[in-house]
């Protein structure tokens, strides 16, 4: 048995789970670019200030749950938890504004969150998310929503609901502050996270699990947003309606970040316990400002591809996910190793049109050949590979002029010519 383990909150990807991930990588990025949305890598760590800058001094994941650590010169440098922060960054260092004609980005990722792990939250995990920068219009928004839950639809994902509301602009939001501080304090027994956070983030409030219960008539945002954040948020419903994309006004969603303003949203799923958020995002008008830039007015969101496939599990998404033919290459005598090798090279490259020759995909996986092991051994290794054929190259028939082709599913045995 290993010394080592893999560390508290992390996971090994192998087998199905790697070609979940893949797959969903593939249908995400076609759908990505379909709607114009280009690629940005940034790096897995950056300055810890800029992630406490954006995300905010006292949310959860700048109070406790951020990797931090100095490198050998003394910079202080964070993993970073999410995906937003970094691409704005990069947006403002290379100038996007005045070079990307539509400032519309996607990234994918690992993030890292020291956070409590139970089934479908870990402290490494992946994400999948999409910004539009530059576009106040509630179309951007409108949009938004619609490529992720494009994307889950995709992955036949169906019991998801999108969860919408509208956190309003500075001024909508500093009179609701006031409304829910004056609310809350009339409430004696709140646990000891809420009294923390009654006077520094009052909103967080609403989702809090422990206190939920005592929380009646609540003052909701739509109470207090302003002319233009009602009309826009009206506008982001007038939309979605209009592409017949069904969502539930959820006046408690705050969400855990604090660059968000005016639209913020979640899909959730009911099938993957409670942690349930498969995506969230929303609109952020004022944080390429905050970060140094010009005011950029945009809107975004990341889906976590663990819980995306946690979801997609429960349907068909996991089956044939080997869907590439692999054709096994053996040989029943080891002095036509050499050649055996060489066809198995050309196979790859479908060289002489050979796989149309041999019934299979253009695309196909090649295994083999193995010279240590009996014809035996390879016949029974290509069998729990799942091979749809298997090249036998046998002396009689390779000095014919032929090879033998065997399907592995009716273990019929035909002969072809070939010549090395
Ligand atoms: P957030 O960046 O917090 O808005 O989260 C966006 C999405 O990332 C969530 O809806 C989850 O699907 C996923 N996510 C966030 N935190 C974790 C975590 N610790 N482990 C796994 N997935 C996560």
């Amino acid at each position: 048995m290993s010394v080592y383990k893999a560390p508290r909150g992390t996971h090994d990807i192998f087998g199905e789970l790697a070609l979940a991930l893949e797959k969903l990588d593939l249908i995400s990025r076609i759908i990505f670019k379909k709607h114009n949305f280009k690629e940005v890598k940034t790096p897995i760590f950056e300055d810890v200030n800029l992630f406490t800058r954006s995300i905010g001094e006292s949310t959860d994941i700048v109070e406790k749950e951020m990797y931090v650590f100095e490198d050998r010169k003394g910079r202080k440098l964070a993993l970073r938890p999410e995906g937003t922060a970094s691409l704005v960054r990069a947006y403002i260092e290379h100038n996007f504004n005045q070079t990307e004609p539509v400032g519309k980005f996607f990234y994918s990722g690992e993030m890292f969150r020291y956070e409590r792990p139970q089934a479908g939250r870990y402290r490494q995990f992946s994400q999948m998310g999409a910004e539009y920068l530059g576009n106040p219009n509630p179309n951007a928004d409108a949009e938004i929503i619609l490529v992720a839950s494009e994307i889950l639809e995709s992955l036949s994902i169906k019991d998801i609901k999108i969860h919408l509301n509208s956190l309003g602009c500075s001024g909508c939001r500093s009179e609701f502050r006031k409304k829910l501080v004056k609310y809350f304090s009339s409430i004696s027994d709140l646990c000891q996270d809420c009294q923390r956070r009654l006077d520094k983030n009052p909103l967080r409030l609403l989702d809090c699990k422990i206190d939920a219960g005592k929380f009646q008539n609540i003052p909701t945002m739509q109470e207090c947003l302003c002319p233009d954040c009602n009309n826009h948020f009206e506008q982001v419903q007038t939309l979605l309606n209009s592409v017949g994309c069904e969502y539930e006004i959820n006046h408690k969603l705050v969400r855990g970040l604090d660059y968000y303003t005016r639209t913020v949203f979640e899909i959730r799923s009911s099938s993957v316990g409670s942690q349930d958020a498969l995506c969230a995002g929303g609109r952020y008008d004022n944080l390429v400002e905050e970060l140094g830039g010009v005011q950029v007015p945009s809107v975004g969101f990341a889906l976590g591809c663990e819980r995306v496939l946690m979801a997609a599990e429960k349907n068909s998404f996991f089956d044939n996910l080997n869907a590439d033919d692999l054709v096994f290459v053996a040989i029943a005598d080891e002095e036509l190793f050499n050649h055996a090798f060489t066809f198995a090279n050309k196979l790859l490259s479908n060289k002489d049109n050979l796989c149309s020759v041999l019934g299979v995909k253009d695309n196909i996986i090649v295994e083999g050949p193995f010279n240590n092991k009996s014809l035996k051994s390879q016949l029974k290794l290509a069998d729990r590979l799942g091979a749809k054929k298997t090249i036998i190259f046998g002396k009689n028939e390779f000095d014919n002029g032929k090879i033998i082709v065997k399907d592995m599913s009716t273990q019929e045995q035909k002969e072809i010519s070939y010549r090395s």
